[in-house]
């Protein structure tokens, strides 16, 4: 988002596996300045395949066999895009997307693993389950457990064929059979009515790994009673079978298949050179044999003459020269050699906290060989997910403020963008009642900051209102940053009642290469635009400078008969209070700033910023909401406040009942707030009883300040219930009745808290 290095060069990575792991923490050590990143990935929570056996028997949980992505990306300073691409256009750099417009580079990784090649026998993907990509293989994971279970514990056989000879099929006939057996308390090497069937179309299974392996995982599989079959080279799925190449079949109740590896067929269609069993053909750079600005590793990569068998263990290897190896190209040095190990270890786990450990000739097995892959596997997950700090920019001469200042000034200097990014109320309220005014008759709102718009009366009767905002890019993504910012540019408007008419942008752009600031302000307008078209709002004009940072912003424009104004002014005792969306954006982007945000968390946050209030605006409309204003970067209380002071009504506002974003409260109990929310939080002494909820995992909650946040309107009572259920019928999910106007108890407004 910052820049004060100018953007000159864009590189892609596209995929997040093994390899792409090191590359983005390598570049969040050694930031490149100049060098922009984008991560398109299919899964932003990228499974690490060496601990699935360990999740399939229970030792581990979802989150124990997850990287996420999204901190890993922050501290790269990496946008990140969650899709999965089917092509690149290598002749003009561009990568098209399916929900936005295409990106440009200059640089492109591709880290995108395999699939089991039996993807493609007649009836896999209806009939079985492909143990690759694992994301999928999990979602049907647990209905194929529960099916098992369920027909087990009737007394009825179930089969589970697995086809495939190689370690994985091996791992999860023992894992399989092992947490099944644990479900059922059975022990491992009894026999039961689970028949686990391997079938192979190999002379023996393992044909990669040494005799004393081959033999020692025979025996086991012998002694547990899973049957193997060789030799036998499958040529159809069909529903509960598995059909023969020499004519036999084998009935199956689930069939999953974890056979050698394969890659689509987009990278060769696209031009680039593969090797000749499919694979994208690259040097000893790593760099594509055909095309120098592509970059590939892992599963989905064959190194000319060097080729290896495909498996993490080499991906995970070649991350750190992969990173080197960008950059070095990116800055126009001289690539470095890389040479893959000739053998790797081999640990495959048996299911029950035991393992084999094999290296071409070496062979062990036991109970410490799993504690060994074990601590191996856990520590590469947490290598990933326990980043260092985050480090503020503060440059200060020494000796100009003491250190406490200077923490202070280290604190204020990591600014949060968005809402957060606002100058305090009070700061304000003060400045503005200073300044001298000028009155037209035609000017309904005397002081600007009494509504959400401004009002002028038109000589036919409407009101034209207008709003202005602006904000300063909180994500790392103009196409997202420019439906967002508009959204919340429209708000305003929504908020009295209005319907949008026309906008003016005003756009500060970082300085980058031509071709870099002409993409993004391309996906930025293109946002804009396309979200303002889904409100029937024209694009009129605007203003654009070149800045540090990316900030966005609309000047929009409304109109409306004055009788149907929703003003912030008109509550009255016994309304109920509605809240459409809920809260904790400012802490989250914090969080989020810090790597502290999870993927779901953001993504959540992200969509419910992303959503309009122009349903809300209707619903309120509808049921004659008597008030009405947005929540956005004074917070709830500050907010509130504002429709308390021109009304002698005061609020109890039932805490318990405030809708929270998941993880803000957990963020927020971390002390992780938005740099306004100090300033918010000034408001609190209008809270009557502050002091008794001060504890409450809520009470920071009403500080925050919102980006994009939702509509709070009050209603009357027998008005509300059907209220909130047309607001959740058109998609505000978590809309709450949050509290009651009452008649004022004291001389001044204030929110009691209940
Ligand atoms: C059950 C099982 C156990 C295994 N155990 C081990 C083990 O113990 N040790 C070992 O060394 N190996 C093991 N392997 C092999 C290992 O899974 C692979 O070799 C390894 O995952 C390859 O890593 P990678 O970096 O190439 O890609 P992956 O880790 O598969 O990552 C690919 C990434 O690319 C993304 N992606 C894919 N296509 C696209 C697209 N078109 N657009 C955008 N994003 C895309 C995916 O979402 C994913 O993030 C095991 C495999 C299985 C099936």
């Amino acid at each position: 988002m910052k820049a004060s290095s100018p953007i000159v060069k864009h590189l892609v990575l596209v995929g997040g596996g093994h390899s792409h792991l090191a590359v983005l923490n390598y570049l969040g050590m050694n930031s490149v300045p100049g060098l922009a990143v984008t991560l398109i990935s299919r899964d932003i929570n990228t499974p690490y395949s060496g601990s699935l056996p360990g999740y399939i028997t229970g030792v581990y949980d979802y989150d124990d066999i997850h990287i996420d992505l999204r901190p890993l990306a922050q501290f790269a300073n990496a946008r990140i895009i969650q899709e999965e691409i089917q092509n690149i256009d290598l002749d003009n750099k561009t990568i098209a997307l399916k929900s936005r417009p295409e990106i440009s580079f200059d640089i492109v990784s591709l880290n995108i693993g395999s699939k089991p090649d039996a993807f493609n026998i007649p009836g896999a993907q209806k009939f079985a389950i492909g143990v690759k990509p694992i994301d999928k293989f999990l979602q049907r994971w647990d209905s194929l457990l529960k099916d098992a279970i369920h027909n087990l514990e009737q007394d009825q056989e179930f089969t589970i064929a697995i086809v495939g000879g190689g370690p994985a099929s091996v791992e999860l006939a023992f894992a399989t059979q092992f947490r099944l057996h644990k479900e059922l308390q059975l022990k491992v090497t009894n026999k039961s009515l689970l028949n686990i069937k391997i079938i192979s179309a190999d002379q023996e299974l393992l044909t990669l790994h040494n005799s004393k392996v081959r033999s020692f995982a025979k025996a086991e599989l012998e002694k547990r009673n899973i049957e193997v079959i060789l030799d036998t080279l499958v040529s159809a799925f069909e529903k509960g079978s598995v059909v023969c190449e020499n004519g036999g079949s084998h009935s199956a109740n689930q069939i999953v298949y974890a056979t050698g590896a394969s890659i689509p067929d987009w990278p060769g269609e696209c031009g680039l050179a593969l090797t000749g069993d499919g694979f994208i053909e690259v040097n000893n750079h790593l760099q594509s044999t055909s095309h120098d600005f592509v970059f590939a590793a892992g599963d989905a990569a064959t190194i000319k003459g060097e080729p290896r068998p495909k498996s993490g263990v080499y991906a995970v290897r070649q991350g750190p020269p992969l990173a080197k190896n960008l950059v070095r190209y990116a800055t126009g040095k001289s690539l470095t050699r890389y040479k893959p190990q000739q053998h790797a270890l081999a640990l495959m786990s048996m299911g029950n906290k035991s393992a084999i450990a094999s290296r071409n000739n070496l062979f062990f097995q036991g109970r410490s060989v799993w504690s060994i892959k074990h601590n191996i596997d856990t520590n590469f997950i947490k290598k990933y997910s326990e980043l260092p700090e985050m480090n503020s920019e503060l440059s200060i001469a020494e000796g100009l403020v003491d250190k406490e200042m200077e923490q202070q000034l280290r604190t204020h200097a990591m600014r949060c963008a968005g809402c957060g990014a606002k100058v305090a109320s009070n700061v304000l309220q003060e400045v503005l009642q200073q300044l001298p005014t000028t009155n037209h008759d035609d000017i309904l709102t005397a002081n600007s900051t009494a509504e959400d718009a401004s009002m002028i009366k038109l000589e036919d009767g409407r009101i034209l209102a207008q709003s202005i905002d602006q904000l300063k890019a909180f994500v790392n993504d103009p196409w997202l940053f420019g439906r967002i910012a508009t959204n919340h540019c429209l708000s305003d408007i929504y908020a009295m009642g209005c319907e949008p008419h026309s906008a003016l942008a005003v756009v500060s752009l970082p300085f980058a290469a031509k071709d870099y600031g002409r993409a993004q302000l391309k996906e930025l307008m293109l946002s804009c635009t396309e979200t303002l078209a889904e409100h029937n709002c024209a694009l009129v004009g605007g203003h654009s400078a070149e800045a540090e940072e990316l900030h966005f912003g609309l000047c929009v424009n409304g109109f409306i008969d004055e009788e149907r104004l929703l003003k912030k002014d008109g509550m009255q005792a016994g309304d109920i209070l509605i809240l459409s969306k809920p809260l904790g954006t400012g802490t989250l982007l914090a969080a989020d700033m810090r790597y502290k945000a999870s993927h779901a968390q953001m993504q959540n946050a992200l969509e419910q910023m992303a959503q309009s209030n122009k349903e809300a605006a209707t619903c309120f409309s509808e049921y004659e909401a008597t008030a009405c204003t947005d929540i956005t970067g004074f917070g709830l209380a500050g907010h509130l406040m504002e429709m308390l002071s021109a009304n002698n009504v005061e609020v109890e506002l039932s805490l318990s009942d405030v809708p929270a974003l998941d993880g803000a409260l957990e963020s927020l109990q971390q002390n992780i707030v938005s740099s306004l929310h100090k300033d918010n939080k000034l408001v609190a002494n209008d809270i009557y009883n502050h002091e008794a909820y001060a504890s409450d995992p809520k009470f920071e909650l009403l500080f925050d300040p919102q980006t994009a946040g939702g509509l709070l309107a009050s209603v009357a009572e027998y008005k509300a219930e059907a209220c909130l259920q047309a607001l959740r019928d058109s998609g505000y999910s978590q809309a709450k009745a949050i509290g009651r106007v009452a008649k004022l108890d004291n001389d001044l407004p204030a929110i009691v808290l209940k």
